[in-house]
């Protein structure tokens, strides 16, 4: 996909109000073209082996009931800072902030919605949809509450300007002090060549472009000067069933802003599908036929006659949450200043409505089983007889869950330049279901660190491959993508899907439990089941290649063509 300059630098200026923006490399489905950089060879046999029985019981502690499920500035946090620090400090890691601490502090304020019903109201007739059932919504706005007074729905298909494919599905309609109605997901335009196919050159086929995320719905609204976003849920398009959405009635954080968040719309919120239809159906329209429509360049948005009423009080608190940072400082006098920053984020949900008469979201795998990684790597670095030529840095992020915040903040506030970072690997989720023969790259074939994974994963016998859900647009949903968007070449592995001694359809069976069972619900806990040995192999390799390119004579670099390329290579001649 093209990315205009336009677009990045509005991605770059949403950057303040806690919004996540910005181009995608794509993946593709080729093998990451070029040579191998020119690397020192130690054979991954030859390099400390990273303990799983270690990663595994990290895992456990930090998923423990009584780790609360990690929530930014609870007890959760407190107890998930000390233990990662008392574990810093036992392998004997620095402090990794300059102020000589293993912390960096997160300034987060907290924002509780209260439950509130959304009336539409056409003429005589008024429907109230019930607060979760039918509704999810919030205000990011730092105050005491938020409202939408009859204010007028627009139809607007999938709210996308996107001048680089000629597309606006606003037809210059003045939509301020409106609430916009959205589907998520990029329009599906199919291929002209193959209608049973998507159009792989317009929003990049079947792949979700930033243009499908639902931060970006939210981002357009407000750059329209809309009163609220309303998103219509389909599990399907939105890669997630509406319950996960329901999980974000708890209080969400954000960074603090100066203008206090008041840019965005009052009122941000999903509806469920059947609240979608239902609410086309009052304006006397069909919702497939709208869809339909939406998936073209001639779609016009379509004035419903209906207002929308919803008052959300909010109950505020700011907090410093916090980045918990270690150093394993490089033997080289130079190159010591240069920095491989591995990442995991330690957050996880918290307390949150009850599943199953639970409240506690554990967050096994996400994140305590990659911040368990994380340690762990570590320690396998201070086993070296000599520590790698550049500096280690060990980074658990907070609130990732709420936006990627704390992964964010590093980015604009980093404690060591960024033209000073060779790389970021990072891990969110690992994989517990045993060996693979594979191991995948989101947007694979976007840098040099591709190869250098390719060739950690070919010495273990396995291979990359692409990302099989890129739909689902995973390049956006996790801490790598705010170094991208930064310009540091930033590798985003996910678990193999073709299981050792498994039949063929495994992969994809237990990605899918994964998804609709346990993905951000109380049941993300460790289970009797759990394999670690295709861990081990995975983080052997993110071992290898923060080791080879903390060794390796150049830095790694964007892939030609790719978009952060030009951001780096600004950043990379500026630097002193
Ligand atoms: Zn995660």
């Amino acid at each position: 996909m093209k990315r205009t300059l336009a677009f990045l630098a509005a991605g770059l200026l949403v950057l303040l109000i806690g919004a996540c923006s910005g181009p995608e490399p794509k993946p593709s489905g080729e093998p990451a073209p070029g040579p191998t950089p020119a690397v020192p060879r130690t054979p991954i046999g030859e390099l400390p082996e990273v303990d799983v029985d270690a990663v595994l019981a990290h895992t456990k502690v930090l998923s423990s009931d009584q780790y609360e499920g990690r929530g930014p500035g609870t007890k959760g946090e407190e107890l998930t800072v000390a233990y990662l620090i008392e574990q810093f400090k036992k392998m004997g890691a620095k402090p990794g902030n300059t102020d000589g601490t293993y912390i960096q502090k997160v300034p987060l304020v907290g924002i509780t919605p209260t439950p509130a019903p959304l009336v539409f109201k056409k003429g005589a007739t008024e429907r109230r949809l019930a607060w979760r059932d039918d509704v999810v919504a919030w205000t990011k706005h730092v105050a005491d509450s938020a409202t939408l007074d009859g204010s007028e729905l627009v139809f607007v298909g999938y709210g996308v300007v996107a001048p680089e494919f000629n597309w606006d599905d606003y037809k210059g309609l003045d939509v301020k002090g409106k609430t916009l109605v959205m589907l998520v997901n990029d329009p599906p335009v199919a291929d002209a060549a193959n209608s049973s196919e998507l159009d792989p050159k317009t929003f990049g086929g079947k792949a979700m472009t930033y243009y499908g995320r639902w931060t970006y719905k939210y981002e357009i609204g407000a750059e329209k000067g809309a009163a609220g976003v309303l998103l219509i849920h389909e599990t399907g398009p939105a890669g997630y069933p509406f319950d996960v959405v329901q999980s974000k009635v708890s209080e969400q954080f954000d960074l603090v802003t100066p203008d206090k968040n008041m840019g965005r719309v009052a009122i941000e919120g999903w509806i469920t599908l059947n609240q979608g239809k239902s609410l086309l159906a009052l304006a006397g329209q069909d919702f497939d036929a709208l869809k339909k429509q939406a998936a073209t360049r001639e779609f016009k948005p379509v004035p419903l006659g209906v207002a929308a009423s919803m008052t959300i009080k909010n109950k505020l608190r700011t907090i410093d949450s916090k980045n918990v940072v270690a150093k394993i400082e490089g033997s080289d006098p130079a190159l010591k200043n240069e920095y491989v920053v591995y990442t995991a984020h330690w957050d996880h949900l918290g307390i949150g409505p009850a599943v199953d008469g639970d409240t506690i979201y554990n967050g096994a795998v996400d994140n305590a089983s990659g911040v368990g990684g994380l340690l762990e790597i570590g320690r396998a670095f201070t086993r070296l007889t000599r520590p790698p030529k550049r500096s280690i840095l060990l980074l658990a992020v907070t609130a990732e869950e709420q936006g990627l915040l704390g992964s964010q903040y590093y980015s604009v506030t980093p404690i060591y330049p960024l033209a000073k970072t060779a790389a970021n690997i990072n891990m969110d989720g690992l994989n517990v279901h045993g060996r693979t023969k594979d191991l995948t790259l989101v947007g694979y074939g976007a840098s040099d660190l591709d190869e250098y994974a390719r060739d950690a994963a070919g010495e273990q016998g396995r291979v990359i491959r692409p990302d099989a859900e890129p739909e689902k647009g995973f390049y956006y949903r996790s801490d790598h993508f705010n170094f991208a968007k930064h310009g540091v070449p930033a590798l985003d592995p996910d678990e193999g899907i073709d299981f050792v001694g498994k039949p063929p359809e495994f992969g994809q069976k237990v990605r899918d439990h994964y998804t609709q069972y346990d993905y951000h619900k109380p049941s993300d806990v460790v289970k009797p089941d759990w394999d670690l040995s295709g861990a081990r192999e995975d983080l052997k390799v993110f071992f290898a290649v923060g080791y080879r390119v903390a060794e390796a004579a150049t830095l790694p670099e964007w892939k030609a063509g790719n978009e952060f390329k030009a951001i780096r290579d600004a950043q990379l001649k500026a630097r002193p």
